[in-house]
């Protein structure tokens, strides 16, 4: 039955749509979703959306990322994007380390993550000192600063959010946005 056409009607599948267009090479096959250890859920990390996925991990690395069914979100379905998130995982040229670029330079360098959250400790704590404002010009109470501010990535889960919010409110910013709103 090699036409088309005859493995469709005479293989019962006449809208052509479940075994008569299963090619050979798929059927020698196996999905690497039934071969991983687990399955572990998560939300996808590129947009606001905020689509569940299932992460198939074996030997402790992933190897294939899914749409997660269980989400009421997104019942099971992921963009093209996020579909393709298994390769933001595993990419060869994925950034694992800390770079820096000191004003001027033209190259990057890399660095220890302990060194580079100092510098950003000591940059926050500087900048919030430095535009600190105890009162307004008619002497009214202001306790705030403006010198930090905080931008989020639609990518941020709620937790990060609430985390971020917190943090700067508490530093006494008051321009505190995220991407999803602008
Ligand atoms: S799967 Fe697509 S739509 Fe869903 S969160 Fe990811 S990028 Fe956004």
């Amino acid at each position: 039955m090699g036409w088309p056409v005859l493995r469709q009607f005479l293989g019962g599948d006449p809208l052509g749509r479940s075994s008569s267009v299963v090619s050979r090479k798929t059927t020698e096959i196996t999905p690497r979703t039934t071969t991983a250890d687990r399955a572990v859920q998560s939300v996808c990390p590129y947009c606001a959306v905020g689509c569940g996925q299932k992460v198939f991990v074996s030997d402790e690395k992933v190897v294939q990322i899914e749409g997660d069914p269980e989400s009421p979100i997104s019942r099971g379905r992921l963009c093209p994007k996020g579909s393709a998130s298994e390769q933001l995982v595993n990419s060869d040229t994925r950034q694992t380390t800390v770079l820096y670029r000191a004003p001027r330079a033209k190259d990057w360098q890399e660095m220890d993550l302990e060194t580079a959250t100092e510098m950003v400790v000591d940059r926050f704590l500087e900048s919030r000192r430095n535009k600190w404002q105890d009162v307004d010009e008619h002497g009214r109470h202001l306790g705030r600063t403006m010198g930090i501010a905080s931008l989020g990535g639609a990518t941020l889960d709620n937790e990060e959010n609430y985390l971020i919010k917190k943090l700067f409110t508490a530093a006494g910013a008051i321009q505190i946005e995220n991407q999803a709103r602008i």
